[in-house]
């Protein structure tokens, strides 16, 4: 398996869900083995983030988003483009950002993916590497857990159990094919409660009952779920999103719990740790 960029550059426009801000992407092809990197045009010298080589800022995926990057040099709510760019398998890629978060879109990895379908795919010549898992990994928090045995394949095994949702559980390989129909339409969610406290915070500011299914007692307010479980498909993609954090692509079978941005990234941390290429 080759490794792969885009064939095309091409333009992403948005707002970003927690912070309403207005911002552009700009995607472009990046060359064999120099992974994904983040550039903020906004900022004076346009610092470049490459997840490779950054450490991440403690503290930094609470508030429902995962965060990456040091002091200014932040990017904000990964988690969606990451969950694309890891289900198509896309290696090497630049992302040039004018603010602090990338767009929300739909609420989706839907958006991301059919961009990154236009622009097309463009092998490269060199072989994918994968991060080397030699033995399981796992962590924990409260009733949340979150676990990564080496395997020859990627899947995942998710148990949801959420107030106003109930308890559903999701199991499957996932390949591309499979992330593009299953996966990748999900959209964000949330309680009524969790919406009110999150809009007094001053978050969600580029949330509303398009993008972000908020879930009362009959169901989505003003919207319809385009799968019955939507919230749980969606924490798959999350995971995924958050996983690509380690720098490569990681073949293995992962066991959740209730998992979400903290502890997924506990697990990134101890991916990370572990030496990578094979
Ligand atoms: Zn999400």
């Amino acid at each position: 398996m080759k490794q792969r960029t885009i064939r095309n550059t091409i333009r992403i426009e948005g707002v970003g869900l927690q912070t309403g801000n207005k911002v552009s992407l700009i995607l472009k092809s990046s060359p064999e083995n120099s992974g994904i990197s983040f550039i903020r045009t906004d900022l004076a010298e346009k610092p470049l983030l490459n997840l490779r080589s950054i450490e991440f800022g403690a503290g930094g995926t609470a508030e429902r988003r995962t965060t990456v990057g040091l002091g200014p040099m932040q990017i904000q709510t990964t988690e969606h483009l990451l969950a694309a760019l890891a289900g198509i398998g896309i290696d090497n890629i630049v992302i040039e950002m004018n603010n602090v978060e990338l767009p929300g879109l739909d609420g989706s990895a839907k958006g991301f993916l059919n961009s990154i379908k236009k622009a097309g795919i463009a092998e490269q010549n060199e072989e994918k590497k994968f991060l080397d898992l030699k033995s399981p990994l796992w962590c924990s928090s409260g009733d949340s857990f979150l676990a990564i045995f080496p395997d020859e394949c990627f899947s995942v095994t998710y148990m949801l159990s959420y107030p106003g949702i109930g308890t559903h559980l999701f199991n499957a390989m996932i390949d591309e094919k499979y992330f593009e129909k299953e996966i990748a339409p999900a959209r964000t969610f949330c309680s009524q409660a969790e919406a009110m406290e999150l809009l007094k915070r001053g978050l969600g500011k580029g949330a509303n009952y398009d993008n972000t299914l908020v879930m009362g007692p009959n169901g989505p307010i003003n919207n319809t779920l385009r799968f019955t479980d939507e919230p749980l498909r969606h924490k798959v993609l999350d995971l995924m999103g958050d996983l690509y954090l380690a720098g490569r692509p990681v073949k293995g079978r992962v066991i959740a719990v209730k998992s979400g941005h903290k502890l997924n990234m506990e697990l990134v941390g101890k991916l990370r740790s572990q030496k990578i290429s094979r």
